[in-house]
C-alpha cells in the first residue's frame, strides 16, 4: 500500500516560494472547494489541501519536485469540464491547475502548426487560428469551457473526428512534466515519425496519471470551402440511423453528423427559449455539415444528402440559409446536457458509449430497452457518424442524490457490457477518471493490466499523478 505524505506549513512555504503571489490557495475553503469537483457533479468530489496555479513550466517542475520529495499527491487539471471525475483530488493533496498558462504562443502558418500553452480554451484557438485562415479541428460540445491541455489529456473527441479524427490526430508535439519534475520534449513541427516508440501517442488520453502537459504542438487544417448545415428530422430513431451510414459513405466531404433525440431536444429548447423546426412530429434529428468546393458544388452535395435522407425516411430535410440558423441547430445540439440538467440537476453525463457504426441501430435499441428496465426517462445525444452516444438520464423521483450517483453508474455499467458485446468500448471521449473506474478494469485482461501498471511505475513510481484514476489505485494516507 503506497503512504502519501501530507501538506505542513513548510511544505507550503516551499510551495509559495516558488510560485510567488496568488500561485498557491490553501486556507479559503470556498475557493478549494472550486477545485474539490468536475462535470461528473458534486458527489464524486474530493477537496485538495493546496491549489496550486503556476504560470509557467519551470514552476510546474518545481511543484513536482517538492511533490516526488515528500510524496504529495498531484491532480493536474483544466477547466474541470470533464464528466467522470478525472480532475478530482481523489487523494486530497495538490490540485495543479493549468489555468494561468493559457497563451497561444505561435501560428506558424508554414508549417502549419499552433504553439500553445494548455490552459487555452479549446474556441480561442479555433478561433486564433481561423484568424490566419486555419481550421483547428478539436471540437468537443464543451469547446468554450474546455482546455486544449484537458483535450490533449482526454483524447478528447466532438462534432468533427468524422472528418478530422480526436485530439490525438491534432497533437504533434507536447512538452510535459514527469513526476520526478523532469522537463521532456516529444514530437514537435513534423508529421511523420518512425523513429522508435511513440510515447507522445502514449501520453495522449492517459488523463494526468502518466504526466503533466505544460506545452503542445497541434496540427492545423487548412481552413474548409464552403460549408452548410443540414437540420433532417425524422419521426422515430428506426429511420434514422439507417441513413447513417449512407450519408457517411456518400462519397461527399461530410464535416459532422451528430444526432439529437425528441427528449433532449425538448429539454434543451425549453430551457434555451427557442424551437427547432417540425419540433411536434420529430422522433429524432441529424444535423449534417457538409463541406464543398464552390457554391455549385456544395449544392449538388448537399442536394445528394437530403435525398439520402429522405430516402431514408425523413420527412424533412432543412438547409440552414443562413448563420443564425446554423447558429440555431449547433446551440441546441451544444447545450445538451445543459438542458437535461435544467430538467434535472442531477441528469448523468458520464454515458458515452462506443460502437462500431454497422452496431448503432442494436446499440440505441438496447438503450431506449434499458431505459425501460430500469425505469429511467432519459435524452439521447450522439455523434452519430463516430459510432459514440451518450444516453442522459435523469434521476427518477424520490431517489437521493447518492443512491443516483450509484445507480445511474450502474446503469452505465449495464450498457458498457453491452456496447463491448457489440464489438465496442465503454468510452469514446470522456475517458475513465474514477467514476468507471472499477468498469474498465473488468474489461481488461490481467496481461494487458500488468503491462499498463508497469508503464505507470516507470513513469510515476511513486504513484503521485493523479492517483486513484483509470486503472490505478489509490495510494494510504
Ligand atoms: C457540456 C459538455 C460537453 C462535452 N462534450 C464533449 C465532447 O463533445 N467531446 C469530448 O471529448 N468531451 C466532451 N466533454 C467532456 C470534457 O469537456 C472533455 O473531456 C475535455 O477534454 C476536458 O477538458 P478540461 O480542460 O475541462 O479537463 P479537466 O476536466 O480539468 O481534466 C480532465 C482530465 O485531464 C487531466 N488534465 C487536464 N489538464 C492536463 C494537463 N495539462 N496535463 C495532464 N493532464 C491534464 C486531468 O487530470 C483529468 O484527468 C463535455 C463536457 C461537458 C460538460
Amino acid at each position: 500500500m503506497d503512504t502519501y505524505g501530507r501538506l505542513t506549513e513548510e511544505i507550503i512555504e516551499e510551495l509559495s516560494s516558488v510560485l510567488g503571489p496568488g500561485g498557491i490557495i490553501t486556507d479559503d475553503r470556498d475557493l478549494l472547494e472550486n477545485y474539490s469537483w468536475d462535470q461528473a457533479g458534486r458527489i464524486w468530489g474530493h477537496m485538495p489541501e493546496a491549489v496550486v496555479r503556476p504560470g509557467n513550466t519551470t514552476q510546474v517542475s518545481a511543484v513536482m519536485k517538492i511533490a516526488s520529495r515528500y510524496r504529495i499527491p498531484v491532480t493536474p487539471r483544466g477547466a474541470g469540464s470533464g464528466l467522470n471525475g478525472g480532475a478530482v483530488p481523489l487523494a486530497g493533496g495538490i490540485v495543479l491547475s493549468l489555468e494561468r498558462m493559457n497563451a497561444i504562443l505561435e501560428i506558424d502558418p508554414v508549417n502549419r502548426v499552433a504553439v500553445v500553452e494548455p490552459g487555452v480554451v479549446t474556441n480561442d484557438l479555433c478561433r486564433a487560428a481561423a484568424e490566419k485562415g486555419f481550421l483547428y479541428a478539436g471540437y468537443p460540445m464543451s469547446t468554450e469551457t474546455s482546455y486544449i491541455g484537458g483535450n490533449f489529456a482526454t483524447n478528447a473527441g466532438g462534432g468533427k473526428v468524422v472528418r478530422y479524427g480526436s485530439t490525438r490526430r491534432h497533437i504533434l508535439g507536447a512538452e510535459v512534466v514527469l513526476a520526478s519534475g523532469e522537463i521532456i520534449e516529444l514530437g514537435g513541427r513534423y508529421r511523420k515519425d518512425s523513429w522508435g516508440y511513440n510515447i507522445l501517442q502514449l501520453l495522449i488520453g492517459s488523463e494526468g496519471t502518466l504526466a503533466i502537459a505544460t506545452k503542445l504542438t497541434v496540427n492545423l487544417e487548412p481552413k474548409p470551402g464552403k460549408t452548410v448545415n443540414l437540420l433532417a428530422c425524422y419521426p422515430g430513431i428506426e429511420k434514422l440511423v439507417e441513413s447513417v451510414s449512407k450519408v457517411i459513405g456518400s462519397g461527399e466531404k461530410i464535416i459532422s453528423c451528430e444526432f439529437m433525440d425528441r427528449n433532449l431536444v425538448r429539454y434543451t429548447t425549453e430551457y434555451l427559449g427557442c424551437r427547432l423546426p417540425e419540433q411536434d412530429r420529430s422522433g429524432g434529428y441529424l444535423i449534417i455539415q457538409v463541406e464543398g468546393d464552390s457554391e455549385e458544388q456544395l449544392e449538388e452535395s448537399y442536394e445528394k444528402i437530403g435525398n439520402i435522407c429522405l430516402s431514408c425516411g425523413a420527412f424533412e430535410v432543412f438547409v440552414a440559409e443562413s448563420r443564425t440558423d446554423s447558429a440555431a441547430m449547433w446551440n441546441v445540439r451544444q447545450n445538451g446536457l445543459e438542458g437535461m440538467r435544467a430538467r434535472d440537476p442531477y441528469a448523468c453525463g458520464s454515458g458515452d458509449l462506443m460502437v462500431p457504426l454497422s452496431a448503432v441501430p442494436e446499440m440505441l435499441r438496447r438503450i431506449e430497452a434499458a431505459g425501460r428496465e430500469w425505469g429511467l426517462e432519459m435524452g439521447i445525444i450522439a455523434h452519430i457518424g463516430d459510432g459514440n452516444i451518450h444516453p442522459i438520464p435523469i434521476k427518477p423521483e424520490g431517489m437521493t442524490p447518492e443512491k443516483w450517483a450509484i445507480y445511474s453508474e450502474e446503469f452505465f455499467e449495464a450498457l458498457i457490457k453491452e456496447a463491448i458485446k457489440l464489438g465496442g468500448v465503454g468510452s469514446g471521449e470522456h475517458g475513465v477518471g474514477h467514476v468507471k473506474q472499477h468498469i474498465i478494469t473488468q474489461s481488461k485482461s490481467p496481461a494487458e493490466l500488468e503491462l499498463l501498471r508497469g508503464i505507470k511505475r516507470t513513469f510515476d513510481p511513486l504513484n503521485i499523478l493523479n492517483p486513484g484514476k483509470m486503472f490505478f489505485p489509490l495510494g494510504d494516507r
